[in-house]
């Protein structure tokens, strides 16, 4: 058998903090025992937010942790061609479709919708898409690409689901409610996602998908915070016909108050906390990672 291979992957909208040194250290830990891969991957495909000083300080971060991975690093903005090509394949099976609306618009149709009831949210709670945009004709479609109008791809979720009634994963972490070993997937629970943004032709579930499969990654050691994600990365592997890595969710680091940490705050950062000086076995110990 192959060696296992894993991945740390992060987005460089901010500095890594102790939830990234976390993940990384777990990701780190299991390749060394099991005799694996380590790769690291530049989740850089949102260029409003991604900023080259946080990518070189991903670097520094892991290295000063200890860490070492192996080179090239897969930056995702330089490989949109292959979310490309995904796209057409997704497109030629008709499972999406362009959506124009804008943010503003959006809004007001969610506030219509919830002034008559409640209206469903995704498990990031989140409401789910209200659009209209899924009805529109041929007709009405090309008008408005070809006004130049912006549009975002989606996902036809019901198209989708129906050409995949089971999905499931098996669950070697746990997720935010304690779920573990055989976990139903739940994609149809995020709606119509995004599979191609406006301001650049991927998201997040697609080029994580299409990323792990083409860097062979066969083991996802992540925070439990994108656990029900994997629903839809499941759901793009099979549609996709990509392999199925397996999927290990941590608890994530919360803060004093018991939330999430942030890369906007400078407290928890990796680099604050060197400037202060800890020691990555302080970073480790303050994980709760031996
Ligand atoms: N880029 C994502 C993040 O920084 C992680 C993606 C993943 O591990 O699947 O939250």
């Amino acid at each position: 058998m192959s060696a296992p291979v894993f991945r740390f992957a992060p987005s460089p909208n901010g500095y890594l903090h102790l939830g990234h040194a976390c993940s990384a250290l777990l990701n780190f830990d299991a390749a060394r025992r099991s005799g694996g891969r380590l790769l690291l991957r530049i989740e850089d495909i949102d260029p409003a937010r991604c900023r080259p000083e946080f990518e070189a300080a991903v670097y520094q971060d892991l290295a000063w942790l200890g860490i070492s991975w192996e080179t090239p690093v897969r930056r995702q903005s330089e490989h949109l061609s292959d979310y490309r090509a995904a796209l057409e394949e997704l497109t030629a099976m008709g499972l999406i479709y362009p959506a124009f609306e804008s943010r503003a618009e959006i809004a007001r149709l969610l506030a219509q919708r919830e002034a008559q009831a409640p209206w469903p949210r995704d498990p990031d709670g989140a409401p789910l898409y209200p659009g209209v945009a899924k009805s529109l004709s041929p007709d009405q479609r090309a008008y408005l690409r070809d006004s130049g109008v912006p549009y975002a791809l989606r996902l036809d979720m019901a198209a989708a689901r129906a050409l995949v009634p089971d999905l499931g994963w098996t669950e070697h972490g746990e997720g935010p409610d304690g779920e573990t070993g055989a976990v139903v997937a739940r994609p149809e629970a995020w709606g119509d996602v995004i599979v191609a943004r406006k301001e650049t032709p991927t998201s997040y579930h697609l080029s994580v998908a299409i990323d792990d499969a083409l860097q062979g990654v066969t083991e996802v050691v992540r925070g439990a915070d994108l656990f029900w994600s994997t629903s839809v990365h499941r759901l793009l592997q099979h549609l996709l016909g990509l392999p199925q890595p397996a999927y290990h969710h941590h608890r994530l680091v919360l803060d004093r108050e018991g939330r999430k940490l942030s890369k906007s705050t400078a407290a928890t950062a990796l680099r604050e906390l060197r400037a202060q000086g800890a020691t990555p076995a302080d970073i480790r110990r303050q994980v709760g990672l031996p």
